[in-house]
């Protein structure tokens, strides 16, 4: 291919259901691609599979892309000169290159009906329609033009195939993989195109689109590697070989723990995501969770997904899109497959959390807590946020109860939650409460009580300067006792700054409230 040929790149989903996440980064290594070299990339949708066709895919997807800010510039919904860009509304030019292979004598036309075909797979072990078989079957070559001619007037059903020639190594030059050689013998007279909705199969429709959309290279995931060299063979009959965009297959995405392909099963298994959005499937009325529900942040999901298969080396983990932008070297993807490590994606999401300001942490927060029925202030919100956004939440897994970082808003939420709401109730059996409320602890109490009544200013300094010398004198130790009050169980941050959050009229009520139902 020309070097001075502008960079375009596709990303071309058959809308059949929810985007699973390996493509979200099929189409993230496009976009960083395009945008590297100055290029395009191009949405286009292949939906020539009537019967895979699901709704609301194509919006879903759409929609994927909007939030993690991978922006198209040519396609479905952003036009341009090569459109139109769905390959349900180019019937009329596959049918033109069709007849194109037809005419050449590159491919034949064939009446073997789905009973006859599961017949001789029947019949004939590991059976494969090409050379040596198509001799025995119903279609063109062993009919004749005239009889061909006189069956598809008379309205027989019918497909078009792709003759093949046995015997000939196909080289497929992959930019990850390197030399692809597999010999023609294997493969079959694939189907190109069908009478009976007159629409092309995915293989006629991708190459003819990839070249009419002067597409220069395709970046697709590691399933599409066996389709390969009958693309390169393909792009030959038409005689655009000299066209012919390179290609690149990505490394499939690998389970958490132990070996083979990622799949929703895991997610559910373990609990994390695999689709960019909730989905609700419209057939079975099945909901699947999301990375934009489950509290992610686009930009660590964008991250996270970038690393999988790729990394610039060196020590950085963290980088922006316009860093994945200038590093990215397609050159140096993996061939092996990338686990998915969803507990490294929790990890990035801290990481960008943690790098959000306090204010825009606590609006999302103060939405949360107006879900949950609590009405908080934005500044509110973010004064509990930059108290607790580094502490540890303990989560339940099968395996019992495990602790991580807090990394997302929602854990802030049973983490927080005293803040906003009173203990109506003590644990006895509690180990921290067993602990920490001993004898004299409500006599203690109530000293500190009657201590903090006269504050006037319930700022931390003001709360030390009247609180701290009373320890000093007294040599008592209030804290953990005082966090029963307040608290009602062992957690939460300092007692001073939590007190100052609560306000002096709630940190004397819930003193009082378990002065007297714990003693
Ligand atoms: N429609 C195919 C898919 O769903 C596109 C494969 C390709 O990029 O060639 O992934």
């Amino acid at each position: 291919m020309n070097t001075d040929t502008p960079v375009r790149v596709r990303f071309a989903p058959s809308p059949t259901g929810p985007l699973h996440i390996g493509g979200v980064r099929t189409a993230l290594y496009n976009y960083l691609f395009a945008r590297q070299h100055g290029g395009q990339l191009i949405f286009r949708i292949e939906d020539t599979d009537s019967t895979r066709f699901v709704r609301g895919a194509e919006e879903y997807i759409l929609e994927a892309f909007r939030w993690l800010g991978i922006e198209f510039d040519e396609g479905v919904s952003f036009g341009g000169d090569s459109g139109p860009y769905r390959q349900s509304e180019r019937r009329d030019i596959y049918k033109q290159y069709v007849q194109q292979l037809l005419d050449a004598g590159r491919a034949y036309v064939a009446f073997d009906t789905a009973d006859e075909l599961a017949a001789k797979r029947e019949a004939v072990q590991n059976f494969q329609y090409d050379a040596s078989t198509r001799q025995q079957m119903r279609n063109e070559l062993t009919l004749g033009k005239d009889e061909t001619a006189r069956l598809i007037a008379e309205g027989h059903p019918y497909v078009v195939r792709f003759l093949i020639e046995p015997g000939e190594d196909v080289h497929v030059d992959d930019i990850i993989r390197g030399d692809v050689c597999i010999n023609s013998s294997i493969l079959d007279d694939k189907v190109l195109w069908k009478s009976a909705d007159q629409l092309p199969t995915y293989h006629l429709a991708n190459i003819v689109d990839d070249h009419l959309m002067r597409i220069t290279h395709v970046i697709r995931g590691e399933e599409w590697l066996p389709s390969s060299p009958l693309h390169v063979l393909l792009y030959r009959a038409f005689g655009w070989q000299d066209t012919m965009p390179r290609f690149a297959h990505l490394p499939l995405l690998l389970k958490p723990d132990g070996k083979g392909k990622l799949s929703k099963r895991d997610g559910d298994r373990l609990g994390f995501p695999v689709f960019p959005l909730e989905w609700h499937d419209p057939k079975s009325g099945e909901t699947s969770s999301g990375f934009r529900e489950d509290g992610y942040l686009p930009e660590a999901v964008i991250n996270f997904l970038a690393l999988l298969g790729w990394n610039p080396g060196g020590d950085q983990e963290l980088l922006t899109m316009q860093e994945l932008i200038d590093k990215f070297n397609l050159e140096k993807c993996s061939k092996n497959g990338a686990r998915f490590d969803y507990m490294k994606g929790q990890w990035f999401n801290r990481e960008y959390l943690l790098r959000r300001s306090d204010e825009e942490l606590g609006a999302e927060f103060a939405e949360l807590l107006q879900r949950e029925g609590i009405e908080a202030t934005q500044e509110q919100a973010a004064a509990v946020v930059s108290m607790m956004k580094t502490k540890v939440i303990e989560y339940q897994t099968k395996d019992g109860p495990k602790k991580r970082n807090v990394s997302f808003i929602s854990d802030l939420w049973p983490l927080c939650r005293f803040f906003f709401v009173a203990p109506t109730a003590f644990d006895r059996n509690d180990k921290f409460i067993k602990k920490s409320w001993g004898e004299g602890a409500a006599a203690q109490m109530q000293q500190l009580r009657d201590l903090l009544a006269t504050v006037d200013d319930f700022s931390v300094e003001g709360q030390k300067a009247v609180v701290d010398p009373w320890v000093e004198q007294t040599g008592a130790k209030p804290w953990n006792t005082w966090r029963v009050c307040l608290v009602g169980e062992g957690q939460g941050p300092d007692m001073y700054s939590l007190a100052a959050f609560l306000g002096k009229d709630e940190v004397l009520r819930r003193m009082d409230f378990a002065i007297n139902t714990l003693s």
